[in-house]
C-alpha cells in the first residue's frame, strides 16, 4: 500500500481549495451586485443633479412662448446665466422650430439663433417625448449623458410644445468615482481572500491533523503495533472519532491477544497430543498438522501443508473426498514396510460452521501398531498353547488307548508306555508351570525378592550341581565338560536367588541340549565398571542368524521337533529374559550356526566398599 498521499489529493488541499473558491465566488457575486448598485445609484443621483428645476423650466417655457424674440432670448440668457447647476452640464434651449435659443456655455454663444442639427431634439419636440441617452465621444474619449426634455405650455385645455431643453453632461466623474470605489473594493476583496485562504489552511489543518494521526494509528494497528494512542483534541466529531480509534486499538489488541492465546493453547494442545491431528480445508488440502502426525507419517510440515489428505494418507485408491465429506468414518491404514511396522487408526470428522457449512475435515491418527501386535501375539500365543498341549495330550491318549486295548497285559510294553505317558504329563506340567510363571510376571504378581548375593558362589554352586549330574551319569549320551573362567574378585549383586538360579539352569540345560556332540561349555564371570557379566558358551549347533532376534520369544524354537524331543517348551529363554529384565539386567546371545552359541547376562553392579561388607555381616 502506498502511504504517501500527494498534496493535491489530500483533504487539506481540497478543504483549502473549496474554501478559497467559495470565498472567491462570494466576493465576485457581492462585488458584481455592489458595483452594479453603486453605478445605478450614482447615475440616478447624477441625473437628478443635472435636472433643471421646475421653476427654471417654467420660466424658460414662458419666455419661449413670448412673441418678442429678442426679449425672449434675453430672458432665456438671463435664466441660464442665473441658473447655477451643481454640475458642469451643457444646457441648450431650443424652440419648436429647431432654433437654438440659448446656451449656458459662455464661449459658445455664437450658436444661439442657429438651427439645431441634432435629430434627437427634433424627434423629442415632434413626439413630445423626453429622450435620454448615454453617448461616447470617441474624439475626446469621454462619456456623456444627454437628455432632451420637451417644454410644454398649457393654454386652458390645450397644450403646445414650445421647445425643448437639451442637457449634456460629462459622465466621466461619475464613472471615475465608481472605478475608485471598485479599486478599493477589489483591494479589500483581495485582502479578504488572502486572509480567508490563511484561515482555511489553519482550519483544514485543524481538521486534517487529527485525521492524519488517526490514519497513522490505524495503519500501526494493521501492522500489529498497538502501543500508540491518538491525541484527543476535543469533544467534537473528530474528538469522538479519535476516542473511538483509541478504544478500537485497545479492543483489537485484546481480541488479538485472546486469539493469540487461544491459538497458542490450541497449538500446545495439538503438539502435546499423543495422537496425530491433520486438519484440511473443504477441498481436502492440509491446513494444520501437529508434530505427532508429522512423526507418524515421517514428513515435514512444509511438504504436508497444501497437499491433499488423500495423498498424505495414501488412500486415494479406496476413498475420494466426497466419501470422506459425506460419510466421515474411521478406518485402519497400514503403513508397514520391510523396515518397520506402522498401523494407524484414522478417525475423520467434519469441521462445520453454525450455518452447517462444511469448512473442512479433521483427521485424528492413532498409532495402533503396538496394540495390533499385542493382539496378534495374543492370538498366536493362544494358538501356540493349544497346539503345544494338544501334541502331548494326543500322544498320552494314544498310549492309554493302546494300554486299554490290552497292552497293559504285556509286561514289556506296559512299563514303557506308562513311562512315556508320565514323561509327556511331566512335560505338560512343566509347560503349564512355565506359563504360570510368565503370566505371573506379566501381571506383576510374581514377586522378585532381591538380596545381596555373592554371584561367584552362586554360579559355582549351580555349575557344581551340573558337574555332579555329569559324574552320576554312568552311561552318558555324550561327553562334555564345564570350564570356569571366573574373576578372582568376589562380586556382590542384588538378585532373586531362586529366579536367577532358574535362568542359569536354563542356559546350562540349553547349552547341553543343543550340543549333540558334547564339547566344552565355558562359563565366564567378570565385571565392568558398573556391570557384572555372566556368559555360557557352548560348541553346539549354534543359532541361524535369522532366528537370533526371536529366540527370546515365547514358544519360539529353531527346530521344533528337536526341541520337543529334548523336552523343551520354548518358554525357557522367554522366562529368563523376563527375570533378567526384572533385575534391571540384559540378556543376549551371540551365535554362529554350526559352531556354537554364547549367552550373556549383564546385571547392574556397584563395587562395594569394605565397610558395606562388614555391615552385611
Ligand atoms: P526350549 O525349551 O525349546 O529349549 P528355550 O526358550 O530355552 O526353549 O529356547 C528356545 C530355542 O532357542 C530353542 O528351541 C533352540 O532352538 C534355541 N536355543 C536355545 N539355546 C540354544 C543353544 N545353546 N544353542 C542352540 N540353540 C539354542
Amino acid at each position: 500500500m502506498n502511504n504517501q498521499i500527494k498534496f493535491y489529493q489530500s483533504i487539506k488541499f481540497k478543504i483549502a481549495l473549496v474554501f478559497a473558491l467559495v470565498l472567491l465566488l462570494t466576493v465576485e457575486i457581492v462585488g458584481a451586485v455592489f458595483i452594479r448598485q453603486l453605478e445605478h445609484q450614482n447615475l440616478s443621483t447624477f441625473k437628478n443633479q443635472i435636472q433643471l428645476q421646475t421653476y427654471v423650466t417654467n420660466s424658460i417655457t414662458n419666455s419661449l412662448s413670448k412673441t418678442d424674440l429678442d426679449k425672449s432670448d434675453k430672458e432665456i440668457k438671463t435664466i441660464l446665466n442665473d441658473y447655477n447647476p451643481t454640475s458642469s452640464a451643457q444646457i441648450q434651449v431650443i424652440d419648436n422650430k429647431g432654433t437654438i435659443r440659448g446656451t449656458n456655455e459662455i464661449n459658445n454663444q455664437s450658436i444661439v439663433g442657429q438651427k439645431t442639427t441634432d435629430n434627437n431634439i427634433k424627434t423629442a419636440i415632434y413626439n413630445n417625448r423626453t429622450v435620454e441617452k448615454n453617448t461616447y465621444d470617441s474624439q475626446n474619449s469621454k462619456r456623456y449623458y444627454t437628455e432632451i426634455k420637451p417644454l410644454i405650455k398649457n393654454f386652458g385645455n390645450n397644450s403646445e410644445v414650445v421647445g425643448a431643453v437639451f442637457i449634456k453632461a460629462n459622465l466621466d466623474p461619475v464613472y471615475q468615482n465608481i472605478s475608485n470605489i471598485t479599486v478599493i473594493y477589489l483591494f479589500a476583496a483581495a485582502i479578504a481572500i488572502v486572509l480567508g485562504l490563511l484561515i482555511s489552511i489553519v482550519i483544514s489543518r485543524a481538521i486534517t491533523n487529527p485525521i492524519e494521526e488517526m490514519r497513522k494509528q490505524t495503519m500501526r494497528i494493521a501492522r500489529g503495533d498497538y502501543s500508540g494512542q491518538v491525541h484527543v483534541y476535543g469533544t467534537d466529531e473528530l474528538g469522538q472519532l479519535a476516542s473511538a480509534v483509541n478504544n478500537l486499538s485497545v479492543r483489537v489488541e485484546q481480541s488479538h491477544d485472546s486469539t493469540e492465546s487461544e491459538r497458542r493453547r490450541l497449538d500446545s494442545v495439538l503438539s502435546n497430543m499423543t495422537d496425530g491431528v491433520i486438519a484440511t480445508d473443504r477441498r481436502g488440502n492440509v491446513t494444520i498438522v501437529n508434530e505427532t502426525a508429522l512423526l507418524l507419517l515421517d514428513e515435514n510440515e512444509d511438504q504436508m501443508i497444501g497437499k491433499s489428505i488423500l495423498d498424505v494418507l495414501d488412500i486415494h485408491d479406496k476413498y475420494n473426498l466426497r466419501d470422506l465429506l459425506e460419510n466421515p468414518n474411521e478406518f485402519v491404514i497400514d503403513f508397514s514396510d520391510q523396515d518397520h511396522d506402522l498401523i494407524l487408526h484414522a478417525h475423520f470428522s467434519l469441521i462445520q460452521r453454525e450455518s452447517g457449512f462444511i469448512s473442512g475435515l479433521v483427521c485424528v491418527l492413532h498409532d495402533i501398531t503396538e496394540q495390533q501386535k499385542i493382539d496378534a501375539d495374543r492370538r498366536q500365543f493362544v494358538s501356540n498353547v493349544s497346539h503345544e498341549l494338544r501334541t502331548p495330550l494326543t500322544s498320552v491318549r494314544s498310549y492309554i488307548e493302546a494300554l486299554t486295548d490290552g497292552a497293559w497285559k504285556d509286561p514289556e510294553l506296559a512299563p514303557k508306555f506308562l513311562k512315556v505317558t508320565e514323561d509327556e504329563t511331566d512335560r505338560m506340567i512343566r509347560m503349564i508351570n512355565d506359563l504360570l510363571t510368565l503370566s505371573r510376571m506379566d501381571s506383576g504378581t510374581q514377586k522378585i525378592n532381591t538380596e545381596l548375593v555373592n554371584i561367584n558362589e552362586l554360579y559355582n554352586y549351580i555349575l557344581n550341581r551340573f558337574e555332579m549330574i555329569l559324574k552320576k551319569d554312568e552311561h552318558p549320551e555324550k561327553t562334555y565338560k564345564i570350564r570356569r573362567e571366573f574373576t578372582k574378585r568376589d562380586l556382590w549383586v542384588e538378585l532373586d536367588t531362586d529366579r536367577f538360579t532358574q535362568v542359569l539352569d536354563n542356559l546350562m540345560n540349553n547349552a547341553i541340549k543343543y550340543s549333540p556332540d558334547g564339547g566344552t561349555i565355558t562359563c565366564r564371570l567378570y565385571e565392568t565398571r558398573n556391570k557384572v557379566i555372566l556368559s555360557v558358551s557352548d560348541q553346539g549347533l549354534g543359532i541361524p542368524r535369522k532366528d537370533i532376534p526371536h529366540i527370546f520369544d515365547r514358544f519360539y524354537r529353531v527346530d521344533k521337533a528337536r526341541s520337543r524331543k529334548q523336552g523343551g517348551s520354548g518358554l525357557g529363554l522367554a522366562i529368563s529374559k523376563e527375570v533378567v529384565e526384572a533385575l534391571n539386567g540384559q540378556i543376549w546371545v551371540e551365535s554362529i550356526e554350526g559352531r556354537g552359541s554364547t549367552f550373556y547376562i549383564a546385571l547392574p553392579y556397584e563395587p562395594l566398599a569394605e565397610e558395606d561388607l562388614w555391615d552385611e555381616v
